[in-house]
């Protein structure tokens, strides 16, 4: 899988350089890898597709990058109420929220515009400058044959 964008490699690398984090080429092997991930993934998951394509990375490296990835907001870091976290790569995706099942765990992601207008109103009257959000609804699929228990 090759999925290199430069852009995202120089706002990693002015991030590390202004936060004193050492460059290294794994840490950017991880960042391709994570901006090239469909969707959300676990950094075990990014960790096992690495593997799986022969990268020495160390799982340690892999944890550690996709922490700082999402702390200068490349990646957003998602809870959906288990007690895992997941990524999604920020980078030329859409925003948008998520409807989590909390029998089976499906995920549907979906974007409303009338959320990011309360949002903006809601920074607004407390004289706040909007930076982001974010929003899960969870839920249970109401057809039983769809929901199935992991
Ligand atoms: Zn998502
Ligand atoms: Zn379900």
């Amino acid at each position: 899988m090759k999925f290199i964008s430069e852009e995202a490699r120089e706002e990693f690398s002015k991030y590390l350089k202004w936060n004193k984090h050492r460059i290294t080429p794994e840490r950017f092997e991880a960042l391709d890898y994570a901006l090239g991930q469909q969707g959300h993934f676990s950094a075990d998951e990014l960790y096992v597709a690495m593997k799986t394509d022969g990268s020495n990375v160390s799982r340690a490296t892999v944890y550690n990058t996709l922490e700082l990835l999402a702390k200068c907001e490349l990646l957003s870091k998602r809870n959906f109420g288990e007690n895992k976290s997941y990524y999604e790569s920020n980078f030329n995706i859409q925003n948008h929220d998520h409807l989590i099942c909390t029998s089976c765990g499906k995920i549907i992601e979906f974007s409303s515009k009338k959320i990011m207008k309360i949002v903006k109103e809601i920074c607004d009257e407390n004289g706040m400058e909007y930076v982001g959000y974010s929003f899960n609804i969870f839920g249970k699929c109401k057809d039983p044959n769809q929901c199935k228990h992991r």
